[in-house]
């Protein structure tokens, strides 16, 4: 097929959550086909489902492209990005157009109304079932009504969805990825294409948008690849055009399952049985609800729900949304970069990249037609590089945006020279931008509010020969005599005595250290918490440690 002067590819969120990196996928490819050609990339919000979409979701979609920096010509106004002469853009503000177009095709005998209820068209799907045959609306199937009994019916209020009349014939879908495919006459059933409320479903919105607003390519998941037959008898019986369609595979977790929010629930519930917990703790959850969630596990708690018991019980789940790859510390250009290459590459050993070079390279024929794996440490190591490489001032101000966003708390607590020496110690061991934040907490707790784990004293503190509370003591003196406090004026202080304590073993010193001024056995470098922390404060700590020493040590 030849491609059209302009090329238009759209995104089509339906704002019912939050942007999965599925769809974040979607849309940079949408975003990298139409701009890389000088063409048109439009964000639409597909919100005709009243029940699952939310205003609230559809900006927090706009700030996840803009945050992945991916810039949209028309679609909502927001940042700089979007406005243009085919809006709306969000189609629940698009209802008289879909009247009209529905009209025309109740007027034109292409369409219907059908007045069957719920229990009705139930009854009709078991009866299907029972003589084993699958169930197909048509128009059949209906009582045979005159017009002016329909038009009764609808004047007495009774539910009418609209059906669409689907011709009896084959209908084959041309795709630029997949292929064709040609779905045999009667496989289609007679559709709904508006709702007993009023509102126009999926298939008739997209069709009806992508016509007026000039899209030329959908690219969209594959996931999406049989609705296209709908879209296409829908297309010919407007007398519509017909858009390139491009279906990208679908992104599964490693073990073949797809990747979804149900991770989650299911990361959680596990979670939650190893530590024997049966009842949500006050704030997190209705109680009902758990217990409805627990016992049925193809139900899913709302987001906020899991977060806050996830929190609550200490337990990581999954990343899926991008807002969760950005509250765990992943860098844009990085969660780009991989996504990308979920579906696409360009050839020969090439991996890192970024979306400029993205816009100028990513073409159809490179997309693969199977399912991409997302390999997470593939990811965290990316990202790794990413920051360990990046210049210190940058990773200084990364991390300190991150800790703006997601950590304030943290943030108020330590001092500009703080925050600096802790970023000094971290960036080449960092895989994320949260990980700083979240294994030095011990910095922003008062010194004599800081837990001690009661592991670490046995082990390191009351464990040892000489004991780690005898090299606590010996090392008490020397700091306090010490006033050069910087790394290396401590290293100064303290490497000699591992010399003689401890046949120049500096962890057999820094361990005791490390468990009176952390209260575990992890932290920066000796010399930098030391550092970071300041004589005061260190000290004080180490005091506080010494006088829980067993008077027998
Ligand atoms: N609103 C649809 C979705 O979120 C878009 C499908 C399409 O691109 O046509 O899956």
């Amino acid at each position: 097929m030849t491609a059209p002067a302009s090329i238009k590819t759209r995104f089509a969120p339906s704002p019912s959550g939050h942007l999965h990196v599925g769809g974040a996928r979607t849309a940079l490819f949408c975003w990298a086909y139409a701009k890389g050609r000088g063409g048109t990339f439009i964000l639409r919000i597909e919100d005709t489902d009243q029940k699952r979409s939310s205003d609230a979701a559809s900006i927090g979609f706009a700030k996840d492209l803009r945050w992945l920096g991916i810039d949209w010509d028309e679609g909502p106004e927001f940042e700089g990005c979007g406005g243009g002469p085919n809006g709306s853009y969000f189609q629940s503000q698009r209802l008289p157009i879909y009247e009209k177009h529905l009209r025309a095709l109740l007027d034109s005998g292409k369409a219907y109304y059908a007045f069957e209820t719920t229990e009705e068209l139930a009854a009709l799907r078991d009866a299907a079932k029972r003589e084993n045959r699958p169930f197909r609306y048509t128009a059949s199937l209906a009582p045979a009504r005159s017009e002016a009994e329909v038009a009764a019916l609808r004047e007495s209020g009774k539910p009418a969805v609209i059906r669409f009349r689907t011709p009896p014939a084959a209908i084959t879908i041309e795709d630029e990825i997949l292929g064709s495919a040609t779905i045999p006459a009667g496989e289609t059933d007679d559709f709904v294409i508006c709702k007993a409320d009023g509102f126009p479903t999926y298939h008739f919105a997209v069709v009806v948008d992508d016509e007026l607003m000039g899209v030329t390519h959908v690219l969209r998941a594959q996931e999406h690849f049989n609705n296209s037959a709908k879209h296409i008898v829908l297309q010919d019986a407007l007398g519509f055009r017909r858009p390139i369609y491009g279906h990208l595979p679908l992104i599964f977790n490693p073990d073949g399952s797809k990747m979804s929010k149900r991770d989650k629930d299911k990361v959680l519930r596990k979670g939650l049985a190893e530590k024997g917990v049966s009842a949500p703790p006050d704030g997190t959850v209705d109680p009902a609800r758990f217990a409805a969630w627990l016992k049925d596990k193809t139900t899913q708690l709302e987001l906020e729900e899991s977060t806050a018991l996830a929190a609550h019980f200490g337990i990581t789940l999954p990343e899926i949304n991008v807002d969760d790859f950005r509250r765990s510390g992943y860098l844009p250009e990085v969660l780009c970069n991989f996504l990308s290459l979920n579906g696409w590459s360009p050839g020969g050993d090439l991996e890192k990249f970024d979306n400029e070079f993205l816009r100028t390279h990513f073409d159809l024929p490179r997309v693969v037609k199977t399912p991409a794996k997302f390999d997470r440490a593939k990811l965290l190591s990316f990202n790794m590089t990413a920051i360990t490489t990046m210049p210190r001032d940058e990773f200084v101000r990364k991390v300190a945006a991150h800790g703006a966003a997601f950590h304030p708390r943290f943030m108020e607590k330590l001092s500009e020279g703080q925050f600096r020496g802790l970023c000094d110690a971290s960036h080449e061991r960092s895989k994320t931008l949260d990980d700083l934040f979240r294994t030095n907490g011990f910095l922003t707790v008062a010194d004599d509010a800081l837990l001690i784990d009661p592991k670490a004293v046995k082990k390191v503190l009351e464990g040892g020969s000489p004991t780690g509370y005898e090299h606590l003591k010996a090392l008490r003196e020397r700091l306090g005599a010490t006033d050069d406090w910087s790394v290396a004026g401590l290293e100064a202080a303290i490497k000699p005595y591992a010399e003689s304590a401890a046949g120049g073993n500096l962890g057999t010193v820094a361990q005791p250290l490390r468990v009176a001024l952390s209260g575990g056995t992890v932290s920066p470098p000796i010399f930098d918490t030391l550092a970071i922390l300041g004589k005061a404060s260190a000290t004080k700590r180490i005091d506080l440690c010494l006088a829980h020493c067993p008077a027998t040590l």
